[in-house]
């Protein structure tokens, strides 16, 4: 039985931040993987298959890739959004915006936003409203109305505001690469293709698909969809609090498409590929269609277009095959650029359909606040008799929830409790 100071569960941003401080500080840290690969939902393929930006001048992720020696670039964006048949530049208004955040800061006690709305927006009045509210809360938090905290919601929209966004140059794996290489030059092992399926915590043993490892101290860094499915890892004995508190956060959905063209054919539609737009900036266009969301890359002439499809639409599409939904891209790219789906299939050049929302391995997009998350993050930072910690970009408390810079935080805080 191999044995470590500490075992870390998870090789994602999260679980090797942890890793690699618990390294620095002299322990010998035992990480395991269930993938073939480390970083989780961070995976650079010949685009970004998982996270991509960095929102904001974010602190944590930029010293960690200041430390690094890795660059990145300021990615300035214009939107736009299709509607009626047109192509229009900046964001669709939400109509009757200020009333709804009036209400939203009248309102006294959390709910779900789904029923603040059915209090304060019924009808047919309002139905415009509530699907453009809709699409942006399925879109942006890749959350579910009738889950998602109304308190949440109200947060993120007042505190919107445009600062610098980045991509990391050489995509964000190299800062995974540059976390793996502290840990194994520090005397860490990081073990792939290590399914971990019972822990009995109290002991601190680890029992993957074909081994077992022991710890007297463990860091589950698994992501919470995995965590609240039933029996995908067994705790022993149970843990009836925390199971609570999984479920008491929101997790969304995700669908991620990259699709690669002979050209970008998007630039020629006349708003979307306005020469006064510095040739420069992240072009994003919201619409009506199945795909809704879409965006182009900084480099002029990049021939790349992502397509993104978020929260229940995404989750009731989970079973489908890549094939399928590439289809559903293709014929949503068509209505929106005027272009037959044979045109577009026949310039395209690869193509990567990323259904995180299927991945056994994440099982879903990135955390939300539902009304009791506050509590259920409390239960889950508090180790369990010292020996059994959490971390993840759900257990993160701030403005940048569901982000790298969430995960990177978590796991800084969970490296800072094990040491002390
Ligand atoms: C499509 C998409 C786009 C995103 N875009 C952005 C963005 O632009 N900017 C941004 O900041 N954030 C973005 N995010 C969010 C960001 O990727 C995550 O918040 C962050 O990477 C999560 O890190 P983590 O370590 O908490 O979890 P993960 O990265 O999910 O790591 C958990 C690890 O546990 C492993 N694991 C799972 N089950 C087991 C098991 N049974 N045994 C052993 N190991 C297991 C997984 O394989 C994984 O490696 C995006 C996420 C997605 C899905």
């Amino acid at each position: 039985m191999k044995q470590a100071d500490i075992i870390v569960i998870g090789a994602g941003a999260a679980g090797l931040m942890a890793a690699s401080i618990l390294t620095k500080a002299g322990k010998k840290v035992c990480v395991l993987e269930a993938r073939d690969r480390t970083g989780g939902r961070i995976h650079t393929t010949f685009a970004e298959t998982g996270a991509e930006f960095i929102h904001g001048n974010l602190p944590v992720t930029l010293e960690l890739l200041q430390e690094a020696g890795i660059s990145y670039n300021d990615t300035r964006f214009e939107m736009f959004h299709h509607a009626d048949g047109h192509m229009l530049q900046g964001d669709e208004p939400v109509t009757g915006w200020d009333e709804l955040l009036d209400k939203m800061n009248q309102l006294e006690s959390d709910m779900p936003l789904n029923s603040f709305l059915d209090q304060h927006f019924a009808g047919d009045k309002y139905a415009g409203m509530r699907e453009e509210i809709t699409a942006y809360v399925n879109g942006y938090d890749t959350a579910s109305l009738s889950e998602v905290s109304t308190f949440a919601i109200r947060d993120e929209w007042e505190h919107d505001d445009d600062e610098a966004q980045h991509r990391v140059i050489a995509g964000y794996s190299a800062m995974i690469q540059y976390l793996q290489v502290v840990c194994i030059k520090g005397g860490s092992e990081i073990l792939l293709q290590q399914v971990v399926r019972r822990i009995e915590w109290a002991e601190g043993l680890v029992h993957t698909q074909n081994a077992t490892y022991k710890a007297p101290k463990v860091l589950v860094a698994l992501p919470l969809g995995v965590l609240q499915q039933d029996n995908a890892v067994v705790f022993e004995p149970a843990l009836p609090q925390q199971q609570a508190a999984f479920r008491d956060i929101g997790f969304g959905a995700i669908i991620k498409v990259l699709l690669e063209f002979t050209s970008p054919f998007w630039m020629e539609d006349t708003a979307f590929g306005n020469p006064a737009i510095s040739r420069d900036t992240t072009r994003l266009v919201v619409s009506g269609e199945k795909v809704p969301t879409y965006w182009t890359q900084t480099e002029p002439g990049s021939t790349l277009l992502t397509g993104w499809l978020g929260g229940p639409p995404a989750r009731e599409m989970q079973d489908c095959s890549p094939e399928e939904i590439l289809q559903a891209t293709l014929q949503s790219l068509s209505n929106i650029y005027r272009r037959p789906v044979a045109t577009l299939q026949s310039q395209l050049q690869r193509w990567e359909v990323v259904n995180w929302t299927a991945d056994p391995f994440t099982r879903g997009s990135y955390a939300y606040d539902k009304v009791a998350s506050n509590a259920a993050r409390k239960v889950l930072q508090e180790p369990m008799a010292g020996t059994l910690f959490f971390a993840g970009e759900y257990l993160y408390e701030g403005p940048s929830m569901g982000t790298v810079e969430a995960a990177l935080t978590s796991g800084k805080n969970a490296a800072a409790l094990l040491t002390k």
